[in-house]
């Protein structure tokens, strides 16, 4: 090692001496509250960067280890630090059910039950009836059967976990059979190749990618055959000469050789989207009027509620699913449970839905309300950007997102921005690292602000955001 470096290294302040000058007053509030530990992790992480760049000669100059220099970059990891991570956002993208943003808001009335319930002591096993021992299950299941007509219902952790357990429960060690165009991968890993291994059933893969025929699950029926299963494909959809064996099909063939069907809707919706002009998939009811044994899907996606995993169907079926073990392991929590039940409740008026569940309300949101928000987002910033960046309106497309219909447009409004200070990814950036972040996203070289994702009230912070990344320059 040169010596040069040896006598830079040398510079370098220990951490004693680092935290003696955050001991002093008058540190800044925020920096008073932080916890030891996180003021000596900043010191060491800042010191260690130092070091690190001393040894390859990445150092940007010597007053990058001047005190004054050190004590700011240190202060500033010392926020970053003490900074609550999982944070709210503003997500400008129109993607409603955004699986990295939350998926699905909660509604005003379930954040109420969730801080009631979870802040005090309730009820969750225990029957206010007989004063003895309850189940959590019955909370919600008799809401579900009303909503859906299922025979019963069970809610677990997510979707994914409802799939492992019903296929565990309904075919360990035996075969399920499957349509090939169905074996897809949804976002997060959950693969039905790889859920079918963990459950301890074996896959059995019918058809071709694009085409499978009745005759193909009939011929693949045997002794070990315990599941005729079908699969929401999703976010995936195959176009052209293709075709899979509707569901009254499967329905009718398990009847004929008395095997039980399951389908994993995914998303499944308790409304008819139709009425938010989007294609009109069934619902959860009238897909178990058909007669499929056993459904899953999940709380947050169309459905508007809390991570869940709702299965619904046939009695015996939901009966062995309660009682065996990996339920336990995967069952609901309190808050979900408080959560889940006042978003079904809201179901019982489908108008009440409509309004009051944000994600729903996001659907229903008209083209000209989003008009009206560009214009109060544009009307507040003013001339305050004038010589900074072009503002102007688009049409474009929302999209839903998440499981059923992700690519499914909704017309929509957004404002568009075109700095002249700084790149779009710059913009990008800077927004996404605000206090209160910003996430819209870059298309034509724009950066582009779709508005049926913001809600009127995020109107003024949106506002407050775009001008704090520009005054900041
Ligand atoms: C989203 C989805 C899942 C996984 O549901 P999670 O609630 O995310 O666990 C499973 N199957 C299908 C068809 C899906 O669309």
């Amino acid at each position: 090692m040169t010596t040069d470096k040896q006598q830079l290294l040398r510079t370098i302040p220990k951490v004693d001496e680092c935290l003696a000058w955050f001991a002093k007053p008058p540190a800044s509030p925020a920096i008073e509250a932080a916890p030891l530990v996180l003021i000596k992790r900043a010191i060491r992480e800042v010191l260690e960067q130092r070091r690190n760049a001393i040894l390859t000669q990445a150092l940007k100059g010597e007053d990058e280890l001047s005190h004054p220099v050190l004590k700011a970059a240190i202060s500033t990891r010392i926020q970053e630090l003490t900074r609550p991570r999982f944070q709210r956002l503003i997500n400008a993208t129109g993607v409603v059910v955004h699986t990295n943003m939350g998926r699905s808001l909660l509604p005003e009335a379930a954040l109420n039950n969730l801080a009631e319930v979870g802040g005090h002591y309730s009820n969750l096993e225990f029957d206010l009836n007989t004063g003895k021992r309850g189940s959590r299950y019955s909370l919600v299941e008799d809401i579900l059967c009303d909503l859906t007509g299922a025979e019963a219902a069970l809610v677990v952790n997510n979707n994914a976990a409802a799939v492992l357990l019903c296929l565990s429960v309904l075919a360990q060690g035996r075969e399920v059979i499957v349509s090939r165009g169905q074996l897809v991968e949804i976002g997060g890993s959950f693969r039905i190749p790889d859920v079918m291994t963990r459950s301890g059933a074996r896959l059995v893969e019918v058809g071709a990618t694009n085409h499978t025929h009745l005759k193909d699950y009939e011929t693949a029926i045997g002794p070990d055959t315990a599941l005729l299963l079908k699969v929401h494909t999703s976010n995936y959809r195959l176009i052209g000469f293709t075709s899979e064996v509707s569901l009254p099909d499967l329905v009718k063939l398990g009847v004929r050789h008395d095997l039980p069907v399951m389908e994993d809707l995914g998303s499944g919706s308790l409304m008819d989207m139709g009425l938010f002009g989007l294609p009109a998939e069934p619902t959860v009811g009238e897909i178990l009027k058909g007669g499929v044994d056993v459904v899953t899907f999940s709380g947050d996606k169309l459905l508007g509620g809390p991570q869940a995993g709702l299965i619904l169907g046939k009695k015996e079926i939901i009966a062995a699913i309660k009682s065996d073990a990996l339920n336990r392991a995967l069952r609901i929590d309190k808050f979900t449970l408080a959560a889940l039940e006042t978003v079904l409740r809201l179901y019982y008026d489908p108008e009440q839905a409509r309004r009051q569940i944000p994600t729903l309300a996001m659907l229903a949101t008209p083209l000209a309300v989003t008009r009206r928000r560009a214009v109060r987002l544009k009307r507040r910033l003013g001339s305050q950007l004038a010589g900074l960046c072009r503002l102007s309106y688009l049409d474009t497309e929302s999209r839903v997102g998440g499981g059923a219909l992700p690519e499914r447009g909704l017309p929509s409004r957004a404002l568009t921005l075109e700095p002249f200070i700084m790149t779009l990814n710059e913009l990008e950036t800077r927004l996404r690292q605000l206090p209160l972040p910003v996430i819209g996203r870059i298309e034509h070289d724009k950066y582009i602000l779709d508005l049926r994702t913001v809600s009127d009230k995020e109107i003024p912070q949106l506002a407050d955001s775009l001008l704090l990344v520009f005054s900041n320059n």
